[in-house]
């Protein structure tokens, strides 16, 4: 394809017009397709013959999805799937085997946690996790059968930023591929592909549909990683429904927008943030305050839309917080039109002991902030409510 800019490719990427010649993508509600011939049937189902067989192997609309999101990540190849944990799932299935071992940055999603530290466990596949943005930590937890290096940058809920190109280069060293889990940032605002990572993971869920309606995942990068994904998807089924795979494609139109606007009003109420009473901190990677502020500039386009921040006072105040506001939506949900507030201690992070939460910095006095579309003026005025409650 002609290397049309972001913006078009937005909006352009992926289009297979019908018969029809529809203006907007089509929504192709099929599970299966017919054939000419018995012999185009067969040619089809042995890969001969390109074209649709069956929905959990192909369907038009998915497909679309797929080459758009390939076209805003930059990458190869691209296979949309059920959930973005199924992405991750697919991903471990399609390139790991017992035996082998993963290098994951500690303040991955709950969800991938125990997916590596229990369920992959299992079946023989061990998991390193590494202080995120410690990098001789990277390198001493190689071992012989390190396969896969896994981290999700910014970090949630304390959004510390990871040294894309540094670690893609230990992770070649090592003879494994990097992973990047590109959900808080999303390919309008990181492009880890550029930076040496072999391979992006989304929950499409979140940003990349935007406005809460939809499941959906990705797993995005080089052809010969991707391929794998797909053969396992085609035998497994963790498959994406064409509707949910039709939502997000439009989804996708808006998505350099929302980021922009979101990601701006993020950066105004860290900042203003920072300044009030009781506040103790802001983690925002758009702030000069924060530790990895060079990285960010270097290897993000702006702060993107979540920060955290810690009062003073512990649980009882943070609840106080939350339970002061009156607009923002009391949920763990993120990558909405809607701001959502949580308390990550009693809800994302619940289930950890509280020896490892202190461990990992998360406080009984940290609340986490997922900016949304709403005026900037009317979040401010209910953060101060909170804060005053
Ligand atoms: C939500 C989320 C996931 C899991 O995605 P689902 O679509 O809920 O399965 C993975 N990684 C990150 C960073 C997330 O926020």
């Amino acid at each position: 394809m002609t290397p049309y800019e972001f913006d078009t490719l937005a909006v352009r990427a992926g289009i297979a017009r019908s018969q029809f010649n529809e203006h907007s993508e089509a929504l192709y509600l099929t599970s299966s397709f017919v054939f000419e011939s018995a012999a185009q049937a067969a040619a089809r189902f042995s890969g001969e013959e390109e074209g649709n067989v069956y929905a959990r192997f192909s369907n038009p609309t998915v497909t679309a999805m797929q080459q758009r999101l390939a076209a805003l990540e930059g990458a190869e190849a691209c296979v949309a799937t059920a959930s973005g944990m199924s992405a991750i799932l697919s991903l471990a299935m399609a390139t790991l085997q017992a035996g082998d071992h993963i290098v994951a940055s500690t303040g991955l999603f709950g969800a991938t946690q125990q997916l590596f530290g229990t369920i992959l466990a299992k079946f023989g596949v061990e998991t390193s996790f590494v202080p995120a943005t410690d990098l001789a930590a990277y390198r001493a937890a190689v071992r012989p059968r390190t396969r896969l290096f896994f981290v999700e940058t910014p970090s949630n809920p304390l959004t510390e930023v990871i040294d894309i190109a540094a670690v893609a280069e230990i992770a070649h060293a090592a003879g494994a591929i990097l992973a990047v889990d590109n959900c808080f940032c999303t390919p309008a605002l990181q492009r880890p592909l550029e930076l040496g990572a072999d391979v992006v993971v989304h929950s499409a869920t979140k940003y990349l549909d935007g406005q809460g309606r939809v499941l959906g995942g990705a797993v995005a990068g080089a052809k010969p990683v991707v391929d794998e994904v797909l053969k396992f998807l085609r035998t497994a089924g963790p498959s994406i429904s064409p509707f949910n795979a039709w939502v997000i494609l439009k989804g996708l139109e808006t998505l350099r927008i929302r980021m922009e606007a979101q990601s701006a009003s993020a950066l105004e109420l860290a900042g203003w943030l920072e300044r009030q009473p009781g506040v103790v901190r802001v983690h925002y990677p758009g702030l000069a305050s924060h530790p990895q502020h060079a990285l960010a500039k270097r290897q993000q386009k702006s702060g993107g839309a979540i920060f955290s921040f810690e009062v003073a006072g512990g649980r009882e105040r943070a609840w106080q917080v939350v339970d002061g506001t009156r607009m923002i939506s009391i949920t763990a949900n993120l990558g909405d039109t809607k701001t959502t507030i949580t308390h990550p201690a009693s809800t994302t992070h619940g289930r950890i002991s509280a020896e490892a939460r202190e461990a990992a910095g998360i406080s009984e006095g940290l609340l986490r902030v997922a900016v949304g579309l709403e005026s900037l003026e009317d979040l401010r005025a209910d953060l101060a409510r909170g804060l005053s409650a």
